[in-house]
């Protein structure tokens, strides 16, 4: 670990796929860039099992792999990297001042990669059963739950979204929704009631996961919260999709947001502010991929070269 530099070419928030492409391309344009990890490095890749969407890897390949080859490819061009953690940003026109822990540092350009992180229901065991029958992902995880239950916890899009990609492999895809009414578009919600594989579960909540003694999830216990009845739902997996939160903490009231808190990107990778640029799902409600990622990443490292290029 290296001990902080006061003054930087580009800070790197995040360590994501977004965050460790910028990093490859910042490093490969001799910016030697420095990327602040935080303390869950990695990003959400780092906690899904098998990837087989992120091109060039037809067998598909470990998510924590590919973010270790990525960190590796970065550090091989010459990027530095430190877990410290962003809490604060000043500007004061061309001049960016970060808070790293309690540190503050300089930087000429700072590209901000940190992340969404997706909500759970902060039950018991949660984050122990995360890739072991838990998770917030079907794209990445739902071609392992052939021909078995599962379930997608919310009622927004995402859930629709989810409930229906499930169907192709599930022999089941309950939705447990906490209301009597789906909150998703009517387009998506109308597909959603008329799939058979899909059976909503109304008016309920998730009360507790039940995993066997390997730590496999096996079933769900339900509660109605109309009627109280409590009973207990045989399921391979739990898809919790009741939104992301993007990691802006450090940039509250600095940069300018949408209404959930996504960061706004003028042009590709651009925020309004000169020499700030912006990549992945802190910006991103829409894809959340991480291929998406990457490519935000890189082109968030170009923009910000082009940038010190022209200062
Ligand atoms: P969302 O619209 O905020 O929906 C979250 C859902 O989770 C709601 O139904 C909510 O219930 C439920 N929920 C929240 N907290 C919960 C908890 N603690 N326990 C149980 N249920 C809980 O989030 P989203 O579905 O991720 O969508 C986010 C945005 O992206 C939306 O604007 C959406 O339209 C958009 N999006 C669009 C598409 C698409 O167009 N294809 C796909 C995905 C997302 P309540 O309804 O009771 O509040």
């Amino acid at each position: 670990m290296l001990p902080l530099a006061r003054m930087e070419k580009v800070i790197i928030v995040g360590s994501g796929c977004a965050g460790l492409t910028a990093a490859i391309y910042a490093a490969r344009a001799n910016l030697s860039p420095l990327v602040l990890e935080g303390r869950q490095p990695g990003g959400q890749l780092s906690t899904t099992t098998m990837v087989e969407n992120f091109p060039g890897f037809p067998e598909g390949i470990d998510g924590p792999q590919l973010i270790m080859n990525m960190h590796r490819q970065a550090e091989k061009f010459g990027a530095r990297f430190s877990y410290a953690e962003a809490t604060d940003l000043e500007m004061m026109g061309d001049r960016l001042r970060l808070q790293a822990d309690d540190e503050w540092l300089e930087t000429q350009a700072l590209i901000i990669a940190s992340g969404a992180s997706a909500r759970y229901l902060g039950l018991e065991s949660e984050e122990k059963l995360i890739g072991h029958g838990l998770t917030s992902c079907a794209t990445c995880d739902g071609a392992f739950y052939r021909n078995v239950p599962v379930c997608v916890v919310g009622g927004g899009d995402s859930a629709a979204e989810e409930a229906l990609f499930l169907t192709r492999f599930a022999s089941k895809v309950y939705l447990i929704h906490r209301r009597d009414q789906l909150r998703a578009s009517k387009i998506m919600a109308d597909r959603v009631l008329a799939c058979d594989k899909i059976e909503p579960i109304w008016n309920t909540v998730v009360t507790r996961y039940l995993p066997d003694d390997k730590g496999e999830m096996t079933a769900i216990e339900l509660r109605n919260v109309a009627t109280k009845e409590e009973k207990i739902l045989p399921v391979a997996c739990v898809f919790v999709a009741i939104g992301h939160d993007p990691n802006t903490k450090a940039f509250a009231g600095k940069l300018e947001t949408d209404p959930d808190g996504y960061l706004l990107v003028r042009h590709l990778a651009e925020s309004k502010h000169p020499g700030i640029f912006i990549a992945g799902d802190v910006a991103d409600r829409v894809y959340k991929q991480a291929v998406t990622a990457a490519g935000s990443g890189c082109a968030a490292a170009i923009e910000a070269e082009k940038y010190l290029s022209g200062l």
